[in-house]
């Protein structure tokens, strides 16, 4: 096969031999790869360098027609995100958009609109935003993620009826996928309370890019990253690891 090229985040990387490293790349052109660095743990190589967690480069890619792990013969770095190292809540913030694009996309599964988002939610992230701000962008980041992978929250619907949402709802139930109406509110355990303010809020990030950008107050913060990281969590099947770490954002 020819080489190809890719725009890549690093997402992991975990060592292979004494001088290869598997590395697990978010691409724009396929999606979730993993491909073989050979030579990628020799001392501070422009190779190595690159291949720094959250690193965006550039690569070639030697492609594996089925099985197997691609070989990853050039990685050239296109951008870092210093920023994020500087504040820990960001940090974390920044962990967990790598941990659920690693942990729940399939590979050679493409998503440019998720790719372009994950970057915007790090560059976000590593500029010095309000430190109330990281909740809201890793909110909006959760909601194009959910929607690219096709579990958008029903939030103008009853998620067990169907029937057009007017009012305060009943709750939230991940198990449904959405807001649950007051008649139905019986049928489905799992829901959660949600505030009107909080469906509210979801509404808004869901559909304006920008949405984050306004002030939220802590109590809607809270309320926010307990729906999503619920809802996530039920999807995943496990709780995220870096989850518990993004208390307070
Ligand atoms: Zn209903």
């Amino acid at each position: 096969m020819p080489p190809a090229n890719a725009l890549a985040l690093v997402l992991r990387t975990t060592d292979w031999s004494e001088t290869s490293r598997i590395a697990t790349l978010w691409t724009r052109e396929f999606g979730k790869v993993r491909a073989l660095a050979k030579g990628g743990r020799r001392l501070r190589s422009s190779f190595e360098s690159a291949l720094d967690l959250l690193t965006l480069c550039r690569i070639v890619l030697l492609r594996k027609s089925s099985g197997g792990l691609d070989l990853l013969t050039e990685a050239q770095v296109v951008r870092r995100f210093p920023g994020l190292s500087t504040r820990l809540p960001a940090l974390y913030a920044a962990y967990y958009v790598a941990e659920l694009l690693a942990d729940w996309t399939e590979e050679n599964d493409p998503h440019p609109h998720l790719f372009d988002e994950a970057l915007d939610a790090l560059a976000a992230l590593a500029e010095p935003p309000a430190e109330e701000a990281i909740g809201p962008r890793l909110a909006r980041f959760e909601l194009v993620l959910l929607r690219e992978l096709g579990y958008t929250p029903l939030l103008d619907i009853c998620a067990l009826c169907h029937a057009p949402v007017v009012g305060p709802v009943a709750g939230f139930s991940p198990g449904a996928g959405g807001v649950v109406c007051g008649g139905c509110a019986t049928r489905q355990r799992d829901r959660r309370p949600l505030s009107p303010a909080c469906h509210q809020a979801l509404r808004r990030l869901s559909a304006a890019a920008d949405a984050w950008r306004q002030p939220w107050d802590a109590a809607l913060r809270a309320e926010l990253r307990q729906v999503l990281g619920g809802y996530i969590t039920y999807l995943l099947g496990r709780r995220p690891r870096l989850l518990p770490y993004l208390q307070g954002s």
